[in-house]
């Protein structure tokens, strides 16, 4: 996810060929002053107070440049000064700065769920402010007019800057917030984050609902920096975080697992094969099949967490990955399901070189895809988390 923020100015990089010798291109002011920014402000995130002297020798920059952004940082309501450094020593005690939390919020928005738009404002920390959900078609086309109205919404109800947007969203999105295909809202290569940006004038940042998920999870649930999400609702996906990267593949689908055939002999599938992951573990399906038989509930659900489990173990010992999170209705993700899944998975994978794979359900609830959209806005803004 370490790609360009959406809008930024084309900024130093590359090289040029002077005299015949290849020379890397010296960093421009403004590249050095955002770096530094962020070494600050990475130093004070989200609630360490220092003295400028104390943030000099934490960061390695010199008090000069560190009192320079510091003031920077407090004109623009991002740092605040409050109370003071104890000293034993005589003279003026050090003032101390951190985080102005509520100086600034964050905006985003979760369109995963069918029949609805989710909206959140939080502070820097990814405090939940406001929640604002709107009302739409169940299925069939999104006209991305609405998101801007929810936006609009929000954004009404705070008094202070917003940072930016982050938008979860189904389907494959590419690194500049281009959606190219989301069937379940109708997008084919929509320039989502460029449409928004120009109707809301702020930053936008929009990635894959799972992807978003898994990073939500990462910064604000103490999430380990590799885990795997698994988001069960209409289809199936995955988020996968490696090394504290989201990995989005060379075509952005990485994670698209609904698709992938697990039982050849299984239902039809809408995509043309049989037996895909998505015809024996999608919400929809399992519900229907509860519905059913309700007695055989707990039977219904094992076999589905086996299959699942089946299905996981491969990517879990690929990668070794030991903490997968699965997001979904409660009615299904519940323990007999993740009992299930965490079962399968250990007695394929568990050997005495891979430790035990923690199957649980999203420490963030129903949030984990916004507030993944809000962490996506400050990494790329602030470069903290
Ligand atoms: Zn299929």
């Amino acid at each position: 996810m370490e790609d360009e923020p959406l809008n930024s100015q084309v900024e130093s990089g590359g090289s040029s060929r002077r005299g015949g010798r290849r020379r890397l291109r010296s960093a421009l002011p403004s590249d050095i002053r955002r770096r530094n920014r962020q070494t600050v402000l990475r130093a004070l995130y989200p609630d360490k107070w220092h003295s400028r002297a104390d943030l000099a020798k934490i960061t390695g920059l010199s008090k000069v440049s560190v009192s320079d952004v510091v003031a920077g940082l407090i004109q623009d309501g991002l740092v605040v000064e409050g109370g003071y450094k104890s000293s034993s020593r005589p003279g003026k005690p050090a003032v101390l700065v951190g985080i102005k939390a509520d100086g600034t919020n964050v905006m985003a928005v979760d369109l995963s769920e069918a029949g609805v738009i989710r909206g959140i404002l939080t502070d820097l920390t990814g405090k939940v402010l406001v929640r604002q959900d709107m009302e739409i078609p169940r299925a069939g086309y999104l006209d991305p007019q609405a998101v801007v109205t929810l936006c609009k919404r929000l954004s009404g109800q705070t008094r202070v800057p917003i940072l930016g947007l982050g938008v979860a969203t189904p389907g494959t999105v590419d690194r500049y917030g281009r959606v190219i295909a989301a069937p379940n809202l109708g997008w084919t290569d929509l320039d989502l984050a460029e449409q928004l940006h120009r109707a809301l004038r702020m930053v936008v940042r929009v990635s894959n609902d799972a992807d978003s998920a898994v990073f939500g999870e990462r910064c604000f649930a103490t999430g380990p920096d590799n885990m795997i999400l698994v988001a069960i609702a209409k289809g199936v996906g995955a988020g996968v975080l490696i090394d504290d990267h989201v990995v989005q593949g060379s075509a952005y689908v990485a994670g698209e697992i609904g698709h992938v055939v697990v039982d050849e002999n299984g239902p039809d599938c809408v995509c043309g094969k049989r037996g895909c992951l998505e015809t024996l573990i999608a919400a929809p399906v399992l519900e229907a099949r509860i519905a059913d038989d309700p007695n055989r509930r707990d039977d219904l659900l094992t076999q589905a967490g086996e299959v699942l489990g089946t299905a996981l173990s491969l990517p879990v010992a690929l990668t070794n990955i030991t903490d997968v999170t699965i997001s979904g209705p409660e009615r299904i993700v519940g323990r007999v399901f993740l009992n299930a899944v965490e079962n399968t998975i250990n007695d394929r994978v568990h050997s005495r070189f891979i430790e035990r794979v923690d199957v649980h359900t999203t420490r963030l609830g129903g949030d984990a895809a916004a507030l993944g959209g809000v962490a996506n806005v400050l990494r790329h803004e602030l470069g903290v988390l």
